[in-house]
């Protein structure tokens, strides 16, 4: 398989791209020209001078509207780039696809599709384009974060190594982080809010199991952070998961929340400002949950205030030569480490770090079979091996037997 050239155009300066950009500014012999765009050029300044003081790589910036294909197909051109790394919004990824077929480039992003007007977090209308990439010779990778990403690059690699088939898998996802505000998302608040007050639903037995968001409460005791409750939530490696692991008969999401967190979301969400319903405001239609964003914190400027540890791996029970084996595989980060070496707390760095790799392995030609993929379909062992030499060492351990919550 031919490599990539290495130009990389990145698209969205918020707090994942400022992580993605150091990264990939540190491995220079990979990602020999950047170039970073977004709606609002002054972000992506911030992020090349930041990138600029820290590892001395300068990177081109530019201003774009990532919806408007025409004008990213003119900065790809522009660019030269050979490969469009997506760190903006959910709602982008369509047409930045379109963008990438139009102009003949590849493709990568952390999160999938989602229509601005419903929460959804499906992935047919991103698989719906295997067709158009395949036959036009291109790749697109679709989620390469953490969590979709690194955990389900986890459960390739045990499949790969430890198990032969995949009955249970538990995805647990702990950030036991204190950034001493009163309520903070460590993501965008929108899409953060969007995902915690959806259903919760998980996979069983070859259907999905739906309950009401929030209300599934489990204490676990996670390695390098103690004892967090942790709440069943729907997250979209679910639907790449248990299909691309057939055999899989129970799938479920986890995500640790503090007491006070709860209490705000249930606040928010009773008084009607999770809604992404249009309300019309002193004569000016606006959404609720857009005007509850602009007013909480931006998560990229939590960096330096966050301290505490996560803990994001996967619990996964099957068979190997006919015995029945249980691995928990799971990241520490210390939020304060990326801090020092990036700038940015562990919840941008862990979803920046993935998406550099995940990157690397399209331009290094690891990851170059044209079509659409989602990680759980690719080889996970340069992936892996690159966790632990970039910032995310990972440990696996054989647990006694399958996990009883
Ligand atoms: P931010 O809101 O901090 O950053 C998003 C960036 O995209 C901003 O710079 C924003 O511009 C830019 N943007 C938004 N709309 C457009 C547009 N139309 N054209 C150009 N640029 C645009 O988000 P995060 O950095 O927290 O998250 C980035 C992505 O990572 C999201 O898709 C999120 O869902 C995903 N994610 C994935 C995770 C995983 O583990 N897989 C975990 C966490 C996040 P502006 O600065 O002007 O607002």
């Amino acid at each position: 398989m031919k490599n990539l050239t290495g130009n990389t155009l990145v698209i969205g300066a918020g707090g994942v791209s400022s992580a993605a950009v150091h990264k990939m500014a540190m491995n220079p012999q990979i990602f020999k020209k950047i170039t970073l765009a977004s709606r609002r050029k002054f972000k992506c300044e911030a992020i090349a001078e930041a990138v600029k003081k820290r590892t001395g790589v300068s990177i081109h910036t530019a201003e774009v509207d990532a919806m408007n294909v025409s004008a990213v197909v003119e900065l790809i051109k522009g660019s030269g780039a050979d490969l469009l790394v997506n760190l903006a919004l959910p709602y982008q990824d369509l047409k930045l696809m379109d963008a990438c077929l139009e102009a003949g480039i590849h493709y990568l992003d952390t999160a999938n599709y989602e229509p601005e007007d419903e929460a959804k977090f499906e992935y047919h209308w991103q698989w719906a384009y295997q067709k158009r990439f395949a036959e036009a010779g291109l790749t697109a990778i679709l989620g390469s974060g953490f969590d979709p990403g690194v955990t389900s690059v986890f459960a390739t690699w045990l499949k790969k190594h430890k198990l032969d088939t995949i009955s249970l898998i538990d995805v647990l996802d702990c950030n036991g982080g204190d950034n001493g505000k009163a309520f903070a998302t460590n993501f965008n608040p929108e899409i953060n809010i969007r995902e915690v007050t959806a259903d919760a639903r998980h996979w069983e037995n070859g259907d999905w199991v739906t309950s009401p968001a929030m209300t599934h409460k489990v204490a676990f005791d996670f390695p390098a952070v103690g004892t967090r409750n942790m709440y069943l939530m729907y997250h979209e490696e679910l639907e790449s998961l248990k299909t691309h692991f057939p055999e899989v008969k129970r799938a479920r999401f986890w995500m640790t929340f503090g007491d006070a967190y709860i209490n705000h979301v249930t606040v928010l969400q009773n008084i009607g400002m999770t809604s992404i319903e249009p309300v019309v405001h002193e004569g000016v239609e606006i959404v609720p949950l857009q005007f509850l964003k602009t007013v909480l914190p931006d998560p990229s400027d939590l960096g330096e205030l966050t301290k505490g540890k996560t803990c994001i791996g996967d619990i996964a029970t099957g068979q190997k030569d006919g015995k029945e084996h249980t691995f928990y595989i799971y990241n520490i980060c210390d939020h304060e480490e990326c801090y020092a070496e990036v700038g940015s707390q562990a919840v941008s760095y862990t979803t920046g770090v993935p998406a550099m790799i995940g990157a690397a392995q399209m331009i290094t030609g690891t990851w170059l079979e044209p079509g659409v993929w989602n990680m759980e379909q690719l080889d996970p062992d340069g992936f892996m091996d690159m966790l632990n030499t970039q910032g995310l060492p990972w440990q696996v351990h054989e647990l006694d037997g399958p996990v009883d919550f």
